[in-house]
């Protein structure tokens, strides 16, 4: 087994409020690979081999000021290149057969699936398409879940140094492998990551999936938003260590951007629930994480519904008296 370890350079478009027609023609492609860069490790993380190629975009064609500013690649540079379609066919078959992938951050795999759809080729992997996600894992590492550092600090931190500069995709992919090679190997089996593009097809392939720091669960892509949220199954609370249904302790409720629910586990005690509605291409899908915590994050998540309920009770109140004076 290898691991192609991958790095992205992409354009975007140039002017983003919602009317403008760039944003409109390109639906949900928002950002078009300009350039893939790859090392191939082998199961010891010797390099076997590197990919390196630029893309010529046919739909953000041209290169956003910001985007030339931070990787210095210009619109000469791409007009003589291939498009993505034969660039990603030379680059999946350069991958091979039994292959691991590993990026820095969870967009490089998100950003090659859009791409992928955009140019209607089908995506060469199946849910649950697990990978490695080397800066979550140099979080966890440091103890900082909820912190996301860069590439360039994680390389100052882990003493990887190079000279190749920052922000093109080969020396970025590169700097990955090195920050690898330095970390605990047992944590990238430990700590995979889930992949949102690939979906379960239908109800029986939906399943929780152990990552480690939790339990991670896709549902199904769904049309209509309402008969994804009648459907019971979302709401299903599993222990992360025993995986038995698990009594609420607060029932799921909405911070704004998310839903919020504690349960707890007979023998494992108690978890934090949390529900994504998430979009995409074919409609609407859940991501659900169900996490181990401890008493004072179960006081913390009592005090926010609370202060939640309270805040909606007093603009109702308000909404009332607002309707009396109208009506008067
Ligand atoms: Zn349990």
């Amino acid at each position: 087994m290898n691991y192609i370890v991958l790095d992205l350079e992409w354009n975007q478009p140039i002017h983003t409020d919602s009317k403008s027609n760039e944003i409109t023609k390109s639906k949900y492609m928002l950002f078009e690979i300009i350039e893939v860069g790859a090392v191939k490790l082998d199961e010891n993380l010797n390099e076997i081999d590197r990919f390196n190629k630029l893309i010529k975009p046919v739909l953000h064609k041209k290169i956003n000021p910001i985007i030339s500013n931070i990787t210095g690649i210009k619109e000469r540079d791409l007009s003589k290149e291939k498009k993505f379609p034969a660039v990603f066919e030379e680059f999946i078959n350069w991958c091979g057969e039994d292959y691991i992938m590993c990026t820095f951050g969870n967009q490089d795999i998100y950003e090659l699936e859009i791409n992928m759809q955009y140019h209607n080729i089908n995506i060469p992997w199946k849910y649950p398409l697990k990978y490695i996600d080397v800066q979550r894992i140099f979080s966890i590492e440091n103890d900082e879940i909820n912190e996301q550092r860069s590439l360039e600090m994680v390389c100052m931190f882990m003493g990887v140094s190079g000279k190749n500069a920052y922000h093109r995709a080969l020396s970025d992919a590169i700097y990955t492998a090195e920050i690898m090679k330095k970390m605990n190997r047992n944590n990238f089996e430990k700590y995979m990551s889930l992949d949102y593009t690939n979906l379960p097809l239908d109800r029986s392939e939906e399943k929780e999936i152990n990552l480690g720091t939790h339990l991670e669960f896709l549902s199904r892509s769904f049309k209509d938003k309402e008969e994804m949220l009648a459907n019971k199954d979302i709401y299903i609370t599993r222990c992360p260590v025993c995986l038995k249904k698990c009594r609420k302790k607060i029932k799921w409720f909405s911070d704004g951007a998310k839903y919020i629910c504690m349960a707890r586990c007979e023998n494992h005690g108690l978890m934090e629930g949390i529900l994504y509605i998430k979009k995409n291409y074919n409609g609407y899908y859940i991501v659900r994480k169900t996490t181990g915590v401890d008493e004072e994050r179960f006081m913390d998540v009592v005090k926010k519904r609370n202060i939640l309920k309270e805040k909606r009770k007093i603009r109702r109140i308000k909404e009332k008296e607002k309707k009396k004076k109208f009506n008067d």
